[in-house]
Parts: C-alpha cells; structure tokens; sequence
C-alpha cells in the first residue's frame, strides 16, 4: 500500500450516537416506542440479524415483540397479522424479516403494513415520499449511510455521490436520500459501461453490489470518500472465512476516508432501525393527544 492511509469512519461510534438520540426522544413520549419484528421461518440469518435487532432495542429503550411463525404459514395469516397489527395502537413500528419463504410474495405484504408503522421504509407510500425529496421512513441501511455521513461531518450538498448497486434495499433509497440532500448523483448498476471512469467521478463513493474487492484502487478519485456497504463471506489465506467488503483494501492509499467492513455501515443499519421506530412512535403519539 501506498500514500497516507484514509480516516477510517468507524459505525459502532456512530451508532451510539444515533441510539442515543433515539432514546433521548423515546424517554419524552408518554409512552414507549414498541417494535413488533415479524419473521416467517427458521433462517439461520434471519434468526441471527431479529435476534440482534431485538436485543439493540432494549438496549435503546424500546419495547420489542418479535412474532416467530412457521415456514409453512399461508399468506392470508400473515396478511392477518399485519393487519391486527395496523389496527393495534398499542404498536408504533412493524418490520417483516426479509426474506420470506419462496410461497409468500414479498410486494403485497411490504404494502399492506401501515406506512405510518413502516420501519423499514419499503412501502410504495414511503418510497413515494423519499423520491419526492421529503422523505419520512427511509430504508435503514440507506438511512444508516446518510447517518455515518453526518456523523463524521462528510459534505454532500453540491457533491458527485455515485453509488455502484441499484436495489430496491441500498442503491436506489440511497440515491434518493443523497439526492434530498443536494448531491449529484448517478446510479451504476451491472450494465453499466466503463464501471471505473463513472466510479473516478465520485467525491462519495458507495459501493453497494455484493462483490468482494470490486472497487480498486485505481477507480478511486484522489481523496474521495469511501463508503462499503457490502458483506462478503470470503476464505482468506488462512483457510478461515470472514467478512471483508466490496472496496478492495489498498483503496485506503486512495481515499481520504473510509468504512470497515465489518464495523462500518452494518451497526448503522440497526441503528436507524431504532431512529425509524422512535420517529414513528413520535408521530404516532402527537397524532392520537392531537398536539
Ligand atoms: P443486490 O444483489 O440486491 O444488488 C446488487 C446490485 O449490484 C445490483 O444493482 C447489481 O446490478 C449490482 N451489481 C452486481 N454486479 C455488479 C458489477 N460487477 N458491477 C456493477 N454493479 C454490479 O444486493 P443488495 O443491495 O441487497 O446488497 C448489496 C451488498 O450490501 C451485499 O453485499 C449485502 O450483503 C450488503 N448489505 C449490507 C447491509 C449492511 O447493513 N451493511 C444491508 C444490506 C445489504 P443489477 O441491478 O444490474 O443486477
């Protein structure tokens, strides 16, 4: 490796940071903010990332249930749960584990859930909202990157942000978030032409696409900010798997800042999961004592 090594833009910071706020604003409202998280099936992942989202918000000040129903269930029932849970007021924030089982199609329930209550911010409602520039829940991950950018104080009015992956979760929410806050944005995706004289444009650099050291040092401006979204599970030369991203190491001789992977945009995801069920909560409260 070459060059001054960049800042590294550590999540877990961060992330405190964000939950702090969060239940600084949780700890006003008359009543806690509850997070119902429901997960259809046995997933190893699945399992791993509700247990974690659950445990962050006890720790955050937050009620949680989580609803574990079976791999078998029929969409009718968990269209029925979503449903009694719009209805319920004692439920502030809903968030249905993706991804579900092949039988269930994913779009109808995403839209079913209240947008009011949508945590994850993938109802077609809060989509609407996000690229009309006033945006309201936004997709976590997405929300977590604006989050950690803010955070360490990196610029975005008037900047070239590209972000390399375009879907539905990261890249396109992602776009619409940089764009509210005045970037100039392009979306690359795996059609475009000449990945890396789009990506040498970029003062914000997100890759966002699930290949493992897809982004080389070579298609890095000087000094742009990095950020690394993916999560790869590679067998290094030990032998051993691990994570490591989709930004290639010696792009840190490159970069005047940077995000690890793990511990970069990851805590950040959970993070503004909390922000989005506290924002909600608020909301939902202000509404019902008519202030
Ligand atoms: P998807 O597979 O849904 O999307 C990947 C995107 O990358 C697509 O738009 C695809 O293009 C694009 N792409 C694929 N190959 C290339 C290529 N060679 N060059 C340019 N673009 C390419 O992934 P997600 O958005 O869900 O996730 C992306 C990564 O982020 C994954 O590693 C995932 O694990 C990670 N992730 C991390 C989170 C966190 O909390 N840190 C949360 C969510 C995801 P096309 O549309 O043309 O197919």
């Amino acid at each position: 490796m070459t060059g001054n090594a960049a800042t590294v833009l550590a999540g877990p910071p961060a992330a405190t940071a964000v939950i702090a706020a969060a239940a600084r604003q949780a700890a006003t409202l008359e009543r806690p903010p509850h997070l119902v998280i429901v997960r259809v099936g046995d997933d190893p992942a699945s399992v791993s990332y509700v247990r974690g989202k659950a445990k962050k918000a006890g720790e955050s000040g937050l009620r949680s249930t989580v609803h574990a129903l079976p791999e078998t269930t029929p969409s009718a029932d968990l269209l029925a749960l979503v449903a009694s849970l719009n209805a319920d007021p004692d439920v502030h924030g809903i968030l249905v584990q993706l991804p579900l089982p092949p039988h269930i199609a994913e779009e109808p329930v995403l839209a079913a859930i209240d947008p009011d209550k949508d945590v994850d911010g993938l109802h077609p409602m809060n989509i609407g909202r996000l690229w009309s520039g006033r945006p309201t829940l936004a997709p976590c991950t997405p929300a977590g990157v604006m989050a950690l950018l803010e955070h360490y104080g990196v610029p975005v009015a008037g900047r070239r942000a590209v972000i390399v992956g375009r879907s539905q979760l990261v890249g396109r929410p992602l776009a619409g978030l940089l764009l509210a806050a005045d970037a100039t944005v392009t979306v690359a995706h795996s059609r475009t032409r000449d990945l890396g004289a789009v990506t040498r444009e970029a003062d914000i650099l997100v890759a966002a696409v699930g290949r493992a050291h897809l982004i080389t040092p070579d298609m890095v401006k000087p000094a742009a900010v990095v950020i690394d979204v993916g999560i790869n599970r590679v067998v290094g030369d030990d032998g051993k798997a691990h994570l490591t991203g989709d930004v290639h190491p010696d792009v840190a001789a490159v970069a005047s800042a940077l995000t690890p992977v793990p511990g970069g945009v990851g805590p950040m995801t959970v993070a503004q999961l909390m922000a989005n069920t506290v924002q909600a909560a608020r909301r939902q409260q202000s509404q019902t004592s008519g202030v």
